[in-house]
């Protein structure tokens, strides 16, 4: 298995280059993102109670998350390789992800981290937030709150990544294909690594 995670702040350009990423090298897009708004949409149980968490932006509690996570990859076994878009975003999620896999007898190949600055990013959250639908994306104070969350929870996963060797830093910002190919450069460098 080939399995990458796509690390970046909100509105990094993410889910745009997860799109090209998945295409490309044909592996199944794991984005707890877009597994949430899916359970949203559909009103389970989990969707109801991810939503309170969301609307605040605040993050969906970790067991949460790590259980739809698991689920997902037992569902798609036969898979490339995944590629972790929006996970993990605690330490105690990237910890469960080293757990899963263990488990799965696989590992990461590498982390891309998407670098944009915090001006260009709210700008980028409040334009999408005018054709997206996502109600986290209209009010400022909700992405401010995404922000500091991010700063506080996420940012220390990169540190767990960083003592691996595995972490990538790649300018987020340019045009969409000139990041698609600042990321294609790493991980073609990466597959040649690992054969
Ligand atoms: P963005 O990267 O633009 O914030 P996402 O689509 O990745 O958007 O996530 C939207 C919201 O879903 C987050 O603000 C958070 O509340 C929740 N969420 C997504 N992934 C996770 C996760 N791994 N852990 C906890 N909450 C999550």
């Amino acid at each position: 298995m080939f399995n990458l995670i796509l690390f970046g702040p909100p509105g990094s350009g993410k889910g745009t280059q997860s799109d090209k990423l998945v295409a490309k090298y044909g592996l199944i897009h794991l984005s707890t993102g877009n597994l949430l708004r899916d359970e949203i949409a559909r009103k389970t149980p989990l969707g109801l109670e991810a939503k309170t968490f969301i609307d605040k932006g605040r993050l969906v509690p970790d067991e949460v998350v790590i259980g739809m996570v698991d689920a997902y990859f037992d569902k798609h076994k036969n898979a490339r390789g995944f590629l972790f878009d929006g996970f993990p975003r605690t330490v105690a999620q990237a910890i469960a992800l080293d757990k899963l896999m263990e488990l799965k007898k696989t590992s990461i190949v590498s982390v891309l981290s998407l670098m944009v600055s915090e001006e260009e990013l709210v700008k980028r959250l409040l334009n999408r937030g005018k054709t997206s639908g996502r109600s986290d994306d209209t009010d400022e104070k909700v992405i401010r709150k995404r922000f500091a969350v991010y700063n506080d929870e996420t940012t220390p996963v990169a540190e767990h990544y960083k003592k691996g060797g595995k972490f990538e830093e790649i300018r987020g910002e340019g045009t969409v294909e000139e990041i698609f190919d600042a990321l294609c450069k790493v991980i073609d460098g990466r597959m040649i690594k690992n054969r």
